[in-house]
């Protein structure tokens, strides 16, 4: 037996023991002829007292130990063995004759950053030796957190007759949505595989062979160009259900989620709130407002046009947010939210600000143009009082509404009114089923094709195809959007209908979703589903924003494994077998 117990494992009632325990080297002490060492493992440290051995044990060697418990003289109260260690002496000390000792397992080198909670390792270096940072506490936890949550995941959607059905990797290209990943097909020469962005339409047609509550915790692929914190390869809770309404998905995943909130952190929620995209966009500028704050948008167009003020005078909206108790903000810290709207990224032209000073007075940065009444009015609009700072962005209404999006987000951190320990959940719904694509020229599914228009605008699908709202739904905790879906279409001509107003020919349409417009000529029910982002979901409950330490082993930045170094090229003779010519 390599060991009897774990180094999280022995407590006072334990003195007295022989025990054996295995683990790695996590620090060394030498107190003139007495060595401690803490010795870790996956379930805490163990101190152990030693005399002098005769060889060198180094930092994350991996070592077996057979000693006594005793109690500790001077006791550590911040680790759970911290009333005790294990001596382990050159002496017989059992029945058996067991010589008590140290055994070197293994020996490493000196690890490249040290394997402590906060480490001084760089995130690269870190990266490629993945195996020595899984080692440290944080991503230890984080993983087990992982672990955690999809147990439950899985406890509680069977506890509702769940079934969890695995759906294929190597599947078809399609032209919706983001870029698949390829893989070439050595047995069919010329034809590509595709890896799923989602198992959309399986989950779909699983329905059709009547799997009434499906889910599975599946890993989905996206080709995209990489944003900050996306991983070409990520995890979803991908869950459909036949015979549903949205309203019995909202809430059979809301409650999923606060079986998930209570059991691994402890929160109750009743209920989450809910609201319109429509609204979503009018208030916060944006469809995953983060509500752990206020802060929302005020309309002043009206207000402040025709006085002159060219900016306003030309803008579609002038839209205001409320910073409370921000008005003795310095120039300097004006001139930095400025700076802030004006970067690239967010577009602003300039910042308009009214200080309501303490003193019952208000300062614009376009105090020529407005009395002292007129700003008045604008900070009753905006429900601001004495010492609050009005913020205003002005323009076309759309573009408006997402500069002061970040602006207020901006504002949200900065004023640390973005809490990781508190959860604010939302749900967004009615969103629009289309979106028109400048590029292309087209319109877009907003959602994804196979999302189905509310019944009470089926009429506007000819006349007015942009104002057609869906039958789709977002989860959105803190800010960010957590899970998406939509009650499908499940009508074979409604389903050609929507491939029409995306562009396809008959022909295309055919040739690519065949499959699935055949599937619905043989009785499939009305159903809907939703999925949800697995490593955010465990980002945001580890109160954590980045999403690569959730994941074992994940990408970098540029979407490479820096451990294993892929991509990489192929050697000739397999390109030759796929019948691949590389041109570079
Ligand atoms: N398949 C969708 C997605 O990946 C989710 C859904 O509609 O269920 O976003």
């Amino acid at each position: 037996m390599y060991r009897t117990h774990t180094n999280g494992e022995l407590r006072i009632e334990d003195i007295g023991k022989v025990v054996t325990l295995c683990g790695w080297v996590q620090a060394k002490r030498d107190l003139g002829g007495m060595y401690f060492i803490d010795l870790r493992d996956r379930y805490g440290i163990t101190q152990l007292a030693m005399g002098d051995f005769d060889f060198s044990i180094g930092r994350e060697y991996v070592i077996q130990v057979t000693g006594k418990v005793v109690e500790r003289v001077s006791k550590n109260k911040n680790i759970p063995t911290g009333d005790i260690e294990v001596v382990v002496e050159n002496q017989v000390i059992d029945k058996d004759n067991h010589v008590s000792s140290l055994t070197i397992l293994n020996k490493s080198k000196t690890p490249p950053f040290t394997i402590e909670n906060e480490t001084d390792g760089g995130e690269e270096l870190r990266m490629q030796y993945r195996y020595l940072d899984l080692r440290r506490n944080p991503l230890r936890n984080n993983i087990e957190l992982r672990h955690r949550l999809s147990i439950e995941v899985r406890k509680y959607l069977d506890s509702i007759n769940f079934l969890e059905i695995e759906t294929p990797y190597l599947i078809k290209s399609t032209p919706e949505g983001a870029r698949d990943f390829v893989v070439p097909s050595r047995m069919n020469p010329g034809q590509f595989y595709a890896l799923p962005q989602s198992p959309q339409t399986f989950k779909q047609l699983l329905m059709v062979s009547g799997y009434d509550r499906y889910y599975q915790i599946v890993r989905c692929f996206r080709d995209e160009d990489l944003r900050a914190d996306r991983q070409p390869e990520f995890t979803q809770i991908d869950c459909e259900m036949a015979f549903v309404t949205q309203e019995d998905i909202l809430q059979t995943f809301e409650a999923l989620m606060v079986h998930l909130f209570q059991v691994t952190k402890g929160i109750d929620f009743d209920s989450f709130p809910r609201m319109s995209y429509a609204d979503a966009m009018l208030n916060y500028g944006c469809d995953k407002p983060d509500i752990r704050f206020n802060m929302q948008f005020n309309y002043i167009t009206e207000l402040v046009k025709g006085k002159g003020f060219a900016i306003f005078d030309d803008a579609e909206s002038i839209i205001a947010i409320n910073a409370e108790n921000c008005a003795s903000y310095t120039r300097k810290q004006l001139d930095e939210l400025t700076d802030f709207v004006k970067r690239p990224q967010v577009g602003a032209k300039g910042l308009i600000y009214l200080r309501c000073n303490e003193d019952g007075t208000y300062k614009s940065s376009v105090d020529k143009f407005y009395t002292e009444d007129e700003l008045k009015k604008w900070a009753t609009r905006c429900n601001a009082k004495a010492g609050d700072l009005i913020l205003v962005l002005s323009g076309e209404t759309a573009t408006t509404q997402a500069q002061l999006s970040a602006l207020r987000l901006h504002l949200g951190n900065q004023l640390a009114l973005r809490n990781p320990d508190i959860y604010a959940p939302l749900w967004v719904y009615d969103f629009p089923l289309l979106e028109w694509n400048e590029e292309s020229g087209r319109f877009h599914a907003m959602h994804h094709p196979f999302t189905s228009p509310k019944t009470e605008d089926l009429t506007l699908l000819d006349s007015n195809p942009g104002n057609v709202r869906a039958n789709a739904y977002d989860l959105v905790l803190n800010g960010t959007e957590i899970g998406g879906g939509s009650i499908r279409i499940h009508d074979r001509a409604v389903q050609s209908r929507m491939f029409d107003l995306l562009g396809f020919t008959k022909e295309e349409a055919q040739a690519q979703f065949g499959f699935l417009l055949n599937a619905f000529e043989y009785g499939a029910p009305p159903h809907g589903g939703i999925a949800l982002g697995f490593d955010r979901l465990c980002a945001l409950f580890g109160g954590q924003e980045t999403i690569r330490d959730f994941i074992a082993f994940p990408k970098n930045n540029s979407g490479r494994d820096v451990m294993i170094d892929a991509p990489a090229t192929i050697d000739k003779k397999q390109l030759d077998e796929l019948n691949i010519k590389v041109t570079l």
